[in-house]
This record gives structure tokens, sequence and C-alpha cells, in this order.
């Protein structure tokens, strides 16, 4: 059944980005345009409502792409700047619209109102400053953005928590290491996963390819998305064809249906 969801990949590159400043490396000097790859994140949209999954250093151009006049809310995974440095780039919305609603676990607010003091600040405000509605997100506690129902899932970063998000068949789960299995029980039945696949090489705080490929094993969506890419994974044409059937590499600008 189409749940009438509508999933952008705005970036698929791991943190910075694909290609790297000043690489000679033969995937960064690549000219097919699956092989540039921004910073991490999704565009949610459907009937109306647009919300992102991150907001790294590239949502202003993301947001210009993707020509996204409303912005109804981010959710954040967890604090690193590959995930949250472009929150000042929410200005236009907020002239627009008003308080912008995030989503994220205390620990990340936390992390915000230190780097991004001005934004939360109550008194003596920056007149061109932007502000934000916060909704925290539990662990174990689904919440709602528009009409629609949310899980968040906790995964590992190598020790950090960080929290994946479960809405209807969709799954995105970024920067993982590893899963407890109270957690998978959350994404059971999931018809479509993305995950992050970092490279060929074992990483201390994300999947390598491998573990991508038995983790998509052991979830058994109907279609799995890598993403989070790094150079060091190779050419996106060479990578997609030694995948399984209904695995695919997520690239800059690609939809999918739900
Ligand atoms: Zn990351």
């Amino acid at each position: 059944m189409d749940e009438g969801l509508k999933v952008t990949f705005l970036g698929t590159g791991t943190s910075q980005g694909v290609p790297v400043i000043g690489s000679e490396h033969p995937v960064c000097l690549s000219e097919d345009s699956r092989d540039k790859r921004l910073r991490v994140s999704v565009l949610l949209s459907w009937g109306g409502y647009n919300y992102v999954i991150d907001c790294g250093p590239d949502f202003r151009q993301q947001m210009l792409v993707n020509k996204v006049k409303k912005l109804d809310g981010i959710l954040f995974t967890h604090e690193h700047s590959d995930h949250t440095a472009g929150i000042d780039d929410i200005r236009p919305y907020f002239f627009r619209q008003g308080d912008i609603p995030i989503f994220a676990h205390k620990r990340v607010v936390k992390s915000l109102k230190r780097r991004f003091d001005y934004i939360f600040q109550d008194k003596d405000r920056y007149p061109g400053a932007p502000s934000v509605a916060i909704n925290l997100v539990e662990k174990d506690t689904d919440f709602e953005i528009g009409d629609r129902r949310v899980t968040p899932i906790q995964v590992m970063h190598n020790r950090l928590k960080v929290f994946g998000y479960r809405i209807g068949g969709f799954t995105y789960l970024t920067d993982v290491k590893s899963v407890a299995e109270e957690e998978l029980e959350k994404i059971v039945g999931t018809k479509v996963l993305v995950v992050n696949a970092l490279r060929i090489e074992p990483h201390h705080s994300h999947f390598n390819l491998e573990e991508a490929l038995d983790f998509v094993k052991k979830v058994k969506p109907q279609r799995a998305y890598f993403t989070h890419i790094s150079h060091l994974l190779g050419f996106h044409a060479e990578v997609e064809k030694s995948l399984p059937k209904n695995v695919h590499l997520a690239y800059d600008n690609l939809t999918i249906a739900i």
C-alpha cells in the first residue's frame, strides 16, 4: 500500500562530503553526479508537510536545489556537526513561519544551545536571529509530526547514543555501529530501510559495507538504501552493481515513494 510518503535524499555523504576538499582520490575526481555527495540528510514530504532529518552544513544548498518553500520541522539524530551545522540557515523559514519545531534528545538540545546560543536566547535577541520550538525526543516514546507517528530508534555510534526514526514503513538510521535487540524489534516489518555504509574497511563508529549488508539481512526490509558514504566506498556505479537486487546505494536528490 502506498503510504504517500515521499523521501528525498538531500545528502548521502560522510562528514567531509564527497569530493573531499583538495583530494585527488579517483572517486573525488569522478564526473558521475552520483559520486558527488553532500552531508547526510533526508526530506520527508506528504500532504503539504515537509520535515527534514538533520540539518548539516549543506542545508541551505539542499533547500534551494529541492525548492523547499515551507519547513515544518527538523528531526535531529545527534549533535555532530555534519548533522547540525546548518541550523542558522532556517532563517528564511523562521521569518515566514515563526519558530521552527525541532525534535531532538535533550543532550543534543544542550549541545545546540551551547554552539548556537543566539538562537535560544530569550532576552536581547539579535533581530535577525532565528528561533526554534523545542520538542524533546525520548527513547521508547513515540511522537507526532504533522499527522504521522514517529518511533525513535536508539542506536549506537561507537559510544554515543544516536536516534534513528521510523515513520510507518520507512526507517532511517544513520551513524550506526550497533543496534540493541530491543531496538531492532521496533523496526520489524519496515518496508524501506535506510542505513549508513561508510566504506569497505571497518570503522570504529560506522557500519562498513559488509556490516550494512549483514544488518539488511537481519531486518529483511523490502528495499534498503545505503547512505553516509565516504569516497573510500568506491565509485557509485561499481558498488551499486555488486549489491543484492533489493539493496541500493542512495545518491543525492534520489527520491523514493514509500
Ligand atoms: Zn555523521
